[in-house]
């Protein structure tokens, strides 16, 4: 069920649909629009009683919504969610493209310095690292855990960057939510109801990868689950999924974005790291994925990637980073976006770290 508030709604008449729905024993999830407000409402308690809502003040309508994600659906808020990062100009979502980069895990303090220097000098405003890896292996590298978490949130203060970085479960959640500016869910867990729940249940913005095996809907009811429990910040990211192809690691499927921003509002990113697998295949890739209309990349770099202790044959150079940001600023140009990395690079210039 949706709520449309009449577009002179005031606040308080806005407030009184929220609780006159709670008190229904439903969620209210209010979605301000440019025009109006619309209000979800959800719940497992069957059909809402419509007359109770439609006789409220300020109340326009009252719509069913009948499909299965509700809150993530573009008929819901026509106007593309931008996720804001307060005291930065980094933003996901909307005009400017959002451009995470960095190492797939936090190794040492130097390597990950080493690492942000660069790609915060090339116009990156998020900082990538995993702290807590989900390996294939139980004898591959797990992450420095909280060190790793440590070492990120000094990344933020010497180069300004946000940083993004995954929880593979319940208690690396807990400390993720503490320390770091956005919460990653991985591939792999794409489908942890109980982990997206859980960061529902936070207020920082959650990025949530593609599954490898993933359609559109359970794709977008990943998103649902995250944005039912009142966190409204959520960003898709696109990284490949499984085929019969070789050449690749995975193979990056592109068309998905367009067809994640015709049914919804939410901002979708590409990662071409692991959607190829390859450090030949990622800068291409990128530009590709600014060309089909993302809302941002997402690319892991390393200084050293002969010697990283994950992903380091689909690790670019930090000169193939700078060279990725030449091209993709041309082509966003085209697709009407833009990638701000003058207004980043001023700024770590101001804070004497370049
Ligand atoms: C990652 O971003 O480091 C990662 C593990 O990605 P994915 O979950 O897409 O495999
Ligand atoms: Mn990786």
């Amino acid at each position: 069920m949706l709520v449309v508030m009449k577009a002179q709604a005031t606040p308080e008449q806005i407030q009184a649909v929220c609780e006159r729905i709670e008190q229904l024993g439903f969620r209210a999830h209010p979605l301000p629009g440019a025009e109006r407000t619309a209000i979800g409402v959800t719940g497992n308690k069957g059909e809402v009683e419509r007359g109770n809502l439609e006789a409220l003040s300020g109340v326009a309508e009252v719509i069913r919504v009948t499909k299965a994600y509700k809150l993530a659906r573009r008929d819901v808020k026509e106007e593309d969610t931008i996720i804001h990062f307060p005291g930065t100009d980094a933003t996901i979502g909307g005009r400017n493209l959002a451009i995470v980069a960095g190492p797939c895990s936090i190794e040492t303090r130097e390597q990950a310095f080493a690492i942000a220097e660069k790609v915060a000098a090339a116009g990156a405003q998020f900082f990538r690292g995993g702290a807590f890896k989900p390996r294939t292996s139980p004898y591959a590298f797990q992450g420095l855990g909280l060190e790793g978490l440590r070492i990120m949130a000094e990344i933020r203060e010497a180069f300004g960057l946000r940083i993004v970085t995954e929880a593979i479960d319940n208690e690396s959640l807990e400390l993720v939510e503490k320390w770091a500016d956005v919460i990653q869910i991985g591939a792999r867990n794409m489908q942890n109801f109980s982990l997206l729940k859980r960061a529902g249940k936070t207020r920082k913005p959650v990025l949530i990868k593609r599954g490898m095996s993933a359609t559109l809907d359970e794709f977008l009811m990943a998103a649902e689950y995250v944005m039912s429990e009142g966190n409204y910040q959520v960003a898709l990211c696109e990284r490949g999924v499984r085929t019969f192809a070789d050449h690749t690691r995975n193979t990056l499927d592109l068309s998905i974005v367009p067809a994640v921003q015709r049914l919804s509002h939410l901002p979708i990113l590409v990662d071409p790291s692991h959607g190829t697998g390859k450090r030949n295949k990622v800068v291409p890739m990128a530009r590709a994925a600014v060309a089909v209309g993302a809302d941002g990349v997402m690319v892991e770099v390393h200084h050293q990637p002969e010697l990283a202790l994950s992903d380091g044959p689909q690790s670019i150079y930090p000169e193939q980073f700078v060279e990725m940001m030449d091209e993709i600023e041309q082509i966003a140009r085209v697709v009407h976006r833009n990638v701000p990395r003058g207004i980043r690079i001023e700024a770590v210039a101001a804070a004497g770290e370049v």
